[in-house]
C-alpha cells in the first residue's frame, strides 16, 4: 500500500480536483484498491466534489477518537473509497497530527491512500506530509503557484519524504503561460503531467460527478496517465488494428 499527499503551498490549483479524479483514474482504469481522505480538515471540498453534501461520520470523528477510519469510509458510485471531513465550522479543529497513525488500521485493504492537502505549509499540511510515502505537488502554469509549489517541495524534502514530482493543472497552452521546461527548472522536479483546462472539471463539480466519469472530458487521458505512472503500470493499449483482428479471430 502506498500512500499519496496532494500538495501545494497555494489554494485553487487543482489539488482536490487531482485527488478526486486520480483515485477515480485508479479504480476504474487500474481496477486498484483506493481510498481518498480529505486531509484538509479547515476547508474541505473532497465530499462536494464527488457528490457528498451531508455525511453523519467524517475524519474529524477519527482524528478525535470517536470512530475508527473504516466507520468515516464511505463508498462513491465510481468504487472509490473515501472518508471526507466535517464541513461545519469548528473551534478548536481536531489534531491532524494523528492521521499518520489513524492510517495503520486500514494499511491492508488499499493499494493507494491519497490524502488531499491543504492549501500553505501549516500544521495541517505537514501532517499530511508525513502522513504519506510521497507527495504530488500541484501547480499551474504561472508564476505564483510555482512559488508556491517550490515552498512545499522545499517542506517535503525538510521533513524526508520524496517528491513524486509536479502536476501542472489546467494548462491551455496560451502564450503568457509558463513553458513546462521553465517550471522543471525553477523547481528542479520532474513534470509528471501536464493536465489540460477542461469545462468538464468546473462543470463536474456543480454537477457533483467528477470530469473522469464523463467520456469526453478532455483531462481524462491525463488522469490514466497519471494513474498509470504513480503505479508503475500501462495500461495495455489496444489500437485499432489490434480491436480489428481480434474481431477476425473469432
Ligand atoms: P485546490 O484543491 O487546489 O484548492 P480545486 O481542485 O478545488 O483546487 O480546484 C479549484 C477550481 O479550479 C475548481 O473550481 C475546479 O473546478 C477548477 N479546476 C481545477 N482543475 C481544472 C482544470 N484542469 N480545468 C478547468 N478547471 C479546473
Ligand atoms: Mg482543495
Amino acid at each position: 500500500m502506498t500512500v499519496i499527499g496532494i500538495i501545494s503551498a497555494k489554494g485553487g490549483v487543482g489539488k482536490t480536483t487531482i485527488s478526486a479524479n486520480l483515485g477515480i483514474a485508479l479504480v476504474k482504469a487500474l481496477g486498484k484498491r483506493v481510498l481518498v481522505i480529505d486531509g484538509n480538515i479547515t476547508t474541505p471540498t473532497l465530499g462536494l466534489q464527488l457528490g457528498m453534501l451531508s455525511q453523519e461520520k467524517t475524519l474529524d470523528d477519527v482524528l478525535e477518537d470517536r470512530d475508527t477510519l473504516q466507520d468515516s469510509t464511505y463508498i462513491h458510485p465510481s468504487g472509490l473509497h473515501i472518508v471526507p471531513a466535517s464541513l461545519s465550522l469548528r473551534q478548536p479543529y481536531p489534531d491532524p497530527e494523528k492521521l499518520k497513525d489513524k492510517l495503520v488500521e486500514v494499511r491492508d485493504k488499499y493499494d493507494f491512500i491519497i490524502i488531499d492537502g491543504a492549501a500553505g505549509i501549516g500544521r495541517e499540511v505537514i501532517s499530511v506530509i508525513e502522513a504519506s510515502d510521497s507527495v504530488l505537488v500541484v501547480s499551474n502554469p504561472e508564476l505564483s503557484s510555482v512559488v508556491a509549489a517550490i515552498k512545499a517541495i522545499k517542506v517535503s524534502k525538510s521533513l524526508n519524504v520524496p517528491v513524486i514530482g509536479l502536476a501542472i493543472n489546467r494548462v491551455e497552452n496560451k502564450k503568457y503561460e509558463m513553458k513546462a521546461e521553465d517550471i522543471k527548472n525553477l523547481t528542479e522536479s520532474d513534470i509528471v503531467s501536464i493536465i489540460p483546462f477542461d469545462k468538464n472539471i468546473p462543470a463536474g463539480v456543480k454537477q457533483m460527478e467528477p470530469a473522469f466519469l464523463s467520456k469526453n472530458s478532455r483531462s481524462r487521458r491525463a488522469f490514466i496517465e497519471l494513474a498509470e505512472y504513480v503505479s508503475g503500470e500501462e495500461i495495455p493499449k489496444q489500437g485499432f488494428m489490434q480491436k480489428l483482428k481480434s474481431v477476425f479471430r473469432h
